[in-house]
């Protein structure tokens, strides 16, 4: 693998003429460009031995590291930031045990059924009674590395006022009405697309005990509309611990004019198997295929678990949903989503799906240094992606409606019940 170091020291002694930002422009292309093709830094030496000129040498790059930009999307829309990676920032992905080294609950939420749950779970954890997580963080500085070792520390905490809201979407947007139930906030499985991984500030994982106050906050909240829990957090990845699931679906099931989603990439349904289901409660998938899967949401269950405990659900009496976020595109994307919509209609019947929604991988600039710092092997940064509408990393809009159409026109082939939404477009 090419490492930057390497990249950067050629730079400073083939083109010391350039003056400091233009190095860092071609220290990132020449790095992206050996790493998307998988070449190493000779290769690339021997290429652009000809160019002397910033200009020329820059167009040659672009032209190469974005073949399937238009002109204009190349001339003003890339992110070219100074190529920044700390090899002590990299996550090393082993295998996923959720074991709290240390477990910090605010005072006032010292004998509530989550922090006596969580005693009982983790009796080797060290706990400590904290009189808020705002003073605990107030004078701390988190990092990259402390992100890494955020599954060592969980927080249970009383929330006090942010409860509800509605999903703020992004600047130019379709929003889907879609309401948060803020109930926790980070994860224990490493997806390399995460924008949690923006909260390097936080200290661990974060869950508020205090749920009933979330069900007071709803009675005076609206009663018609879509809401769920896995916005800040994988909504089941820790429900055998928080034990959550049955007590949302016993609330929940006095509102059926709303409709309750679980979001998840796992397969922890033991508790929903055992509940009374509701008509209004939603289990949702996030899907990819295998191989994205294998590559990017590591600790998650495969595709063919979560369609298994979809199924289970169904069985149970729950209806289903899927997303299909992020999208990922690469030489061959549609057989292997394909395939994937191919395997939902060949196993649930479409009766029981409530809604598919479609949305291709976005993020913010500040995301991508961290993607490559966590994970400096990934291939999701090797895609064109560029500042789109909303200054968020993206595909082009040409590959994007390419995908929501296929995507579209595949679902809709297999049946024309569920309803498909896009998220965060246009
Ligand atoms: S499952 Fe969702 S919340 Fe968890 S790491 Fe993956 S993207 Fe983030």
């Amino acid at each position: 693998m090419i490492t930057p170091d390497k990249v950067k020291n050629y730079v400073k002694k083939a083109f010391p003429h350039f003056g400091i930002n233009k190095q860092f422009q071609i220290t990132r292309l020449i790095y992206e460009t050996a790493k998307r093709e998988r070449l190493p830094l000779e290769n690339i030496k021997k290429d652009i031995s000809k160019y002397e000129k910033f200009d020329c040498l820059k167009r040659y790059l672009v032209d190469r590291r974005y073949p399937g930009l238009s002109i204009d999307e190349r001339n003003k829309k890339l992110y070219l930031p100074q190529l920044q990676i700390n090899p002590k920032c990299e996550t090393k992905i082993g295998k996923l045990s959720v074991s709290p080294k240390n477990i910090y609950i605010e005072e006032s939420v010292k004998s509530s059924f989550l922090a006596n749950r969580f005693k009982d779970k983790f009796p080797k954890a060290k706990f400590a009674i904290i009189p808020s997580i705002k003073s605990f963080i107030k004078d701390r500085k988190f990092s990259i590395s402390d992100y890494n070792k955020r599954q060592d520390n969980f927080f249970i905490i009383r929330e006090r006022f942010d409860f509800f809201k509605i999903c703020p979407c992004t600047k130019s947007a379709k929003r889907c009405g879609y309401h948060i139930f803020n109930l926790g906030m980070g994860c224990v499985y490493e997806c390399t697309y995460c924008y949690l991984q923006e909260y390097t500030n936080s200290p661990g994982i974060i869950i508020p005990a205090n749920i009933e106050d979330f069900f007071d906050a709803f009675k005076s909240y609206k009663h018609n509309i879509r809401l769920g829990t896995g916005e800040f957090t994988d909504s089941l990845a820790l429900d055998d611990i928080t034990g959550f699931s049955p007590m949302l679906i016993d609330f929940f099931k006095n509102y059926p004019e709303s409709t309750f989603e679980f979001k998840t990439k796992s397969n922890n349904i033991k508790a929903l198997l055992l509940a009374k289901p509701s008509k209004n409660i939603v289990i949702g998938w996030s899907l990819n295929p295998q191989k994205i899967i294998n590559q990017n949401e590591f600790y998650s269950t495969s595709l063919a678990e979560r369609i298994k405990a979809a199924k289970d659900c169904i069985a149970s009496g729950y209806s289903v949903a899927f997303h299909f976020d992020p999208i990922i595109y690469y030489d061959g994307w549609s057989k292997d989503y394909k395939q994937v919509v191919d395997l939902i209609f060949d196993t649930i019947p479409d009766k029981h799906i409530k809604w598919i929604s479609l949305g291709t991988l976005r993020f913010s600039p500040v995301l991508k240094k961290i993607i490559e710092n966590r994970f400096p092997g990934n291939t999701i940064l090797d895609g064109e992606l560029f500042l789109g509408f909303d200054n968020k990393m993206r595909f082009s809009d040409k590959v994007r409606y390419g995908i929501y159409e296929n995507m579209r026109g595949w679902i809709k082939q297999r049946s024309k019940g569920p309803f498909v939404y896009t998220c965060m477009e246009r």
